[in-house]
């Protein structure tokens, strides 16, 4: 597929969605979800990321996110990061970022305002459902069952601020009105197979926005897209998308 070279020309009425996924941290050398065939240890992710395989064998679990979190320490954003915290200074409220992405190289790039719809690798949380405890800051690993702390406030185990298989991501009624309000949806680097992100491109086709997709390789879903932008994040979207005037 060749390189586009146009540039997405915005209007001062226009208001950019950015959605985010693996593909933007791979280049920054963070392995993919799906890296390694899928395995960690011989399991399958779907068999440790996952609130039944927490209930099992909770030190398991925390000991694969616990890897991740050291993985997390060792990278640096790379110019998509920057890219699109240009584009949040420049365009303000205007501007929306969606991460599926768990990392903190957004914010590292220096995107002011994130929404992490999976959660974040840098967190935790009660493992309750019916606790009310919020979300806290934690870096920490968590090798053996007598290592992980408990919840302060109703006493059950912490878990991984994640959203694992069969829960529902964070924020959508935030996303999902910032997605009907959006002229153009800016895809990056996501495979187009995790619901419910890759639903967005319907969404915003449905509501006439724009739809422009970044990244490697092309997405399982790239009938929707009305442009398709092969080739590295990093090296596609620095100075793609120009407002009006520049
Ligand atoms: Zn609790």
């Amino acid at each position: 597929m060749p390189h586009r070279t146009d540039r997405v020309k915005l209007s001062p009425r226009d208001h950019l969605f950015a959605l985010t996924g693996a593909g933007v941290s791979a280049e920054s050398g963070l392995p993919t979800f799906r890296a390694a065939n899928g395995l960690w240890r011989g399991y399958r992710v779907e068999e440790v990321a996952t609130p039944e395989a927490f209930a099992a064998d909770p030190a398991l679990v925390w000991q694969f996110y616990s890897e991740r979190r050291l993985r997390h320490q060792t990278v640096r954003p790379n110019p998509a990061h920057f890219a699109l915290a240009e584009l949040e200074r420049g365009l303000g409220d205007r501007f929306f970022l969606c991460t599926q992405n768990v990392d903190s190289l957004h914010e590292q790039g220096g995107s002011q305002r994130v929404v992490h719809m999976h959660g974040h690798i840098r967190q935790s949380r009660c493992s309750s459902r019916r606790c009310s405890s919020r979300p806290f800051d934690d870096s920490n690993s968590y090798r053996t069952r007598e290592e992980i702390p408990f919840c302060n406030a109703c006493g059950a185990l912490i878990r991984p601020h994640i959203c694992w298989f069969g829960e529902v991501p964070f924020e959508m009624d935030l996303i999902l009105h910032q997605l009907a309000g959006a002229t153009v949806l800016l895809t990056v680097g996501t495979s187009g197979v995790v619901e419910p992100a890759a639903s967005f491109v319907k969404m915003a086709r449905r509501n006439g926005a724009k739809t422009i997709y970044v990244g490697p390789e092309e997405p399982s879903n790239s009938a929707f897209f009305d442009e398709v932008l092969s080739g590295k994040a990093g090296e596609v979207l620095p100075g793609l998308v120009r407002a009006s005037g520049d």
